[in-house]
C-alpha cells in the first residue's frame, strides 16, 4: 500500500520536538510508505538581524537540513522512502531573495505558504486579536489574493493548508470569490492541493481544505495529496484515515506522491 505524508517540520525548524528518526520511525508504525521532510524555509524576506531560529531553518543550515535527510534517505531506503522538501512562505515583491533557496537543491518538491499578511502573522496565537478589529470577509480576500499571486510565480508544487485564516475559528460571513480564482490557478499550474490534517487540532476542528472546497477541487480536476504538518514525532501521519474518507466522499480517485518535482499518481488506499 502506498500512503504519503508530505508536510513534516524538522528539529532545524526551530518550532518543532524530537529528532529526525523519531519521525521516520512514527511513520513506519503508520505504515506509510513514502515521507517527506518539508523544513520551514530561510525567512529570505527578512534582514539577517529580524531573522528567528524558532520559525525557520536559518540559512546558513540550509546545506546541513539537506545533508542531514540525504544521510537518513540511504539508512531507511529499506523500510521507507524518504524525500526533500522545504514549506516556503510566500510573501509578494520578495521573488529575487526567493530564489537562490529554491535553487541550492534539487527538491523533490516545494510547499507554497501564506502565514504573513502585510507582516501579520496570521495563524499565530499571539496576534490573533487582530481578527476582531479587522473584517473577515477582506482578510479572506487578502489571503487569497496573496496565496493567488504565489500560485502564479510557477515556484511551487503543493498549496499547504489552503484555507489556515480559518485556524481559530473565524470564518467567513459571505461566499469569497477569490477562493474559486485560487483553485482555477492551481489548475493552470498545475498545482497539487494539500490535505492537512493539523486543521483537526486547532479551535477550528476540521481539515485545511474545508470539504465544500475539496469538492470544488475535485470538480475542476486539481489532484490532491496528504499532509499531516507534524511538529512532534506523534503527529506524523495523524488522523489520515479521517482525511481518507473526506477525500473519498469528495469524488477522488487518486493521491499524488512526488520525485524531483515530479508528479505520481497512487491509489487511495
Ligand atoms: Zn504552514
Ligand atoms: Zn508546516
Amino acid at each position: 500500500m502506498i500512503l504519503c505524508d508530505y508536510h513534516i517540520h524538522t528539529p532545524r525548524c526551530g518550532d518543532s520536538e524530537g529528532d529526525y528518526e523519531e519521525y521516520i520511525e512514527e511513520a513506519l508504525r503508520k505504515n506509510l510508505s513514502e515521507i517527506g521532510f518539508s523544513g520551514h524555509s530561510p525567512q529570505y524576506f527578512l534582514s539577517k538581524e529580524l531573522r528567528k531560529r524558532e520559525s525557520a531553518i536559518p540559512e546558513e543550515e540550509l546545506e546541513l537540513y539537506i545533508h542531514e535527510v540525504e544521510t537518513l534517505q540511504a539508512k531507511y531506503r529499506q523500510s521507507i522512502t524518504i524525500r526533500i522538501g522545504l514549506e516556503v512562505d510566500f510573501i509578494p515583491g520578495k521573488e529575487d531573495d526567493l530564489l537562490p533557496i529554491i535553487q541550492i537543491h534539487s527538491w523533490d518538491y516545494l510547499l507554497l505558504s501564506v502565514h504573513y499578511l502585510d507582516g501579520w502573522a496570521f495563524d499565530h496565537p499571539k496576534y490573533i486579536s487582530r481578527y476582531q478589529e479587522e473584517n473577515i470577509n477582506e482578510i479572506y480576500r487578502r489571503y487569497y489574493r496573496t496565496l493567488k499571486a504565489g500560485v502564479e510565480t510557477g515556484f511551487f508544487d503543493i498549496v499547504a493548508h489552503f484555507d489556515l485564516p480559518k485556524k481559530f475559528g473565524f470564518v467567513p460571513t459571505e461566499p469569497i470569490e477569490e477562493e474559486e480564482e485560487v483553485l482555477q490557478a492551481c489548475q493552470k499550474k498545475d498545482m497539487v492541493l494539500e490535505v492537512n490534517t493539523a486543521g483537526f487540532y486547532k479551535p477550528i476542528g476540521e481539515a485545511y481544505p474545508s470539504f465544500p472546497i475539496l469538492q470544488k477541487a475535485q470538480s475542476i480536476g486539481l489532484k490532491i495529496c496528504l499532509g499531516s504538518d507534524a511538529h512532534k514525532p506523534l503527529s506524523v501521519g495523524q488522523s489520515f484515515d479521517q482525511a481518507l474518507n473526506m477525500i473519498r466522499k469528495a469524488g477522488f480517485q487518486s493521491l499524488t506522491a512526488f520525485k524531483k518535482r515530479e508528479k505520481i499518481p497512487y491509489p487511495i488506499p
